[in-house]
């Protein structure tokens, strides 16, 4: 068994973080395997080392030992890029262009919400017959105004790249979309349909025209070429790994299995924000908890 925690270091970590960290390095040590250590930091703006630092302190502490050097996920984009051209010489890509708003306003005119003209005579659409965007693990599902643009001869590296989703499928047809959880949620073989892949996925983007990757396509290819056997995250990334199983089956890389962990919650029972420094691991240890004692509060004490 190989494991992993991946965290992005834009800031310090939490008990979410911890959570994962701890459940992974637990599961390798149960399994006489390895745990490795990435750090996904293709966001070059809202990175930092010292963040890193901070994060390798914190998991010291913590008492995890991890069994490589960590990996560094900037230094993998030619191996990102050369997957990418791969999916492009296939026709699985596209440039676009759209913004944030062109997106919004392409969800909100009126022949993009409203089901297909009925003749004339015919009774009209009733209102919930009008279908709002569904929600897919990166904002709305986009629509697809880019997808039937003329394609330019060469992968262009100044425009975000997606996923044809409908060629995507139509080029794996058959093949079976399930991994298997071992998470308290969903255990057993979690399978996404085709139709599930195009209403709740759709063309996502696989390249960042300021990353020239994404997370979905580095994740997806950091994970294979680190070995893991088996991934550790949080419930919140539970629709991205249906995006990740599809990516694998498309480049030819094995499926790990995953655990997705419940999301730690305050004592409100809201769901802990990213980014509330208040709950950042050093804050603890500086009020002089103690690696216990995070344990317990990300609801790991009971073996
Ligand atoms: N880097 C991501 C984060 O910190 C998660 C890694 C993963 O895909 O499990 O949220
Ligand atoms: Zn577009």
């Amino acid at each position: 068994m190989i494991t992993r925690f991946a965290p992005s270091p834009t800031g310090p970590l939490h008990l979410g973080h911890a959570c994962s960290a701890i459940l992974a390095h637990d599961m390798a040590r149960a399994a006489g395997g390895r745990f490795l250590l990435r750090f996904e930091d293709i966001d070059r703006q809202r990175c930092r080392p010292e963040w890193e630092t901070a994060a390798l302190d914190d998991l010291a502490w913590l008492g995890l030992r991890w069994d490589a050097p960590p990996l560094r996920q900037s230094s993998r984009l030619p191996a990102h890029r050369a997957a990418l051209a791969r999916l492009w010489d296939e026709g699985l890509l596209y440039p676009c262009t759209c913004t944030r708003r062109d997106i919004a306003e392409a969800l909100a005119a009126p022949q993009e919400t409203r089901p297909p003209r009925v003749p004339s005579g015919s009774p009209a659409p009733r209102p919930e017959a009008v279908q709002a965007a569904a929600t897919g693990p990166d904002g709305p599902v986009y629509p697809g105004t880019c997808r039937t643009r003329p394609r330019p001869a060469h992968m262009p590296d100044d425009a975000h790249l997606r996923l044809d989703m409908g060629a995507a499928l139509e080029r794996i047809a058959g093949r079976p979309l399930s991994f298997t959880e071992t998470g308290p949620g969903h255990a057993g073989t979690v399978t996404t349909t085709p139709a599930q892949y195009r209403r709740d996925i759709g063309d996502i983007v696989l390249a960042r025209r300021d990353f020239g990757t994404s997370y979905h396509l580095a994740v997806t290819i950091d994970d294979a070429a680190q070995g893991i056997t088996h991934v550790v995250r949080g419930e919140d990334l539970f629709t991205s790994t249906r995006v990740h199983v599809l990516l694998q089956v498309i480049l030819g890389l094995p499926v790990p299995d995953y655990h997705h962990h419940r999301l730690i919650r305050d004592e409100q029972g809201r769901r802990l924000a990213k980014r509330d420094d208040a709950r950042a691991l050093s804050r603890y240890r500086d009020d002089g908890a103690t690696p216990e004692d995070i344990r317990r509060m990300a609801g790991l004490d009971l073996g």
